[in-house]
């Protein structure tokens, strides 16, 4: 494999930087100063964070002759839709190795899986590092077949993915240059890591979601590899990581998140999600309330996607009714 893959194009670019004025006053900052980093736009197969990773990631797939990729994740996994939908636009085959079986409601992510042609392969009850030796042990029959294919990580976070993140500090650094916070939800944290590699640690303020069970060891880990170093342990305890809005798990809607959802979709016609980017809103929420986000600071909350999460989420029908 060559040293350095450049990146493929798979989305629409650069993203919009919105204002939120209404928004930013109901939690209690001035009305210039929130603004929406609208990730949730990045064109390909519904949109979100995962397609910079993805132009990365894929870019090494093709390098290394590829045919099919493979990746792992929950039924609902935003990663695998967008790899789903990667895959189609390249012309290679997807397997999708996913928790759950096969009375997993078709609705949401997964059915826009199905749609891109993916194949399921139901992994049970299997925590991300089972699946992702399913997924690798996958690719090793597929070998001995004679087809090459490309495990993707869990949440597309390798050191690669991440690189799609050090592009979006960049694109927001020219849309935002006096930016002094920047909020975005952590799920496997290649997110967070190609932020905070560009801005630093001091103006990124990530918002665990209980995808993983140690977040600021996989940031860390990412953000050293970003950075071509060893890892050095005890460093990451810069990195600013809201860790109180997981609530009862990660797929669970928590009362906070409900709230956020509908603060965000009534102010300003948008529409978040209630794993990842409502949780976001939530932790800027308490960020505000504690004085670490305070009135007058350009602050941008970064909005990654997940809207058919949205639509898979079994407390969909109950989000907007009251009370
Ligand atoms: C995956 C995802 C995230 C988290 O990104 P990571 O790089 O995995 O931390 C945030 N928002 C949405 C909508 C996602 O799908």
């Amino acid at each position: 494999m060559p040293d350095r893959v450049e990146p493929l194009v798979l989305g629409s670019w650069p993203t919009p930087l919105e204002p939120a004025p209404r928004l930013s006053v109901k939690i209690g900052l001035l009305p210039a100063d929130l603004w929406i980093k609208r990730d949730d736009l990045t064109g390909l197969g519904g949109g979100g964070n995962k397609v910079r990773k993805l132009q990365y990631t894929c870019a090494v797939a093709l390098a290394n002759g590829a045919t099919t990729l493979i990746t792992c994740g929950a039924a609902q996994s935003n990663n695998a839709r967008l790899t789903a939908a990667a895959g189609a636009h390249l012309g290679l085959e997807v397997i999708l190795v996913l928790a759950g079986g096969h009375d997993s409601p078709t609705t949401g992510n997964l059915a826009l899986d199905e749609l891109f042609g993916a194949t399921i392969v139901w992994a049970g009850d299997a925590d991300d590092i089972d699946m992702d030796a399913r997924a690798k042990e996958i690719a090793r029959e597929l070998r001995h077949r004679g087809v090459v294919a490309e495990v993707l990580p869990y949440g597309g976070s390798s050191v690669e993915g991440a690189r799609g993140y050090a592009d979006c500090a960049r694109e927001l650094l020219a849309q935002a240059p006096d930016l002094e916070h920047l909020v975005v939800a952590v799920g496997s944290g290649g997110t967070m890591a190609g932020l905070v590699h560009v801005l630093g640690t001091t103006k990124v303020l990530g918002v665990h979601t209980g995808a993983v069970a140690d977040p600021l060891g996989r940031v860390q880990v990412l953000l050293d590899g970003l950075a071509d170093r060893k890892a050095r342990s005890g460093e990451h305890t810069q990195i600013r990581l809201d860790l109180d809005q997981v609530g009862d798990g990660y797929s669970h809607l928590t009362p906070r998140v409900r709230e956020a959802l509908r603060l965000a979709a009534r102010t300003e016609g948008i529409v978040l999600d209630p794993i990842y980017t409502g949780r976001a809103l939530a932790g800027l929420q308490a960020a505000v309330a504690e004085g670490e986000v305070r009135p007058g600071q350009r602050t941008v909350l970064l909005h990654s996607g997940g809207l058919p999460g949205l639509f898979g989420h079994p407390d969909f029908g109950s989000v907007a009714r009251s009370p």
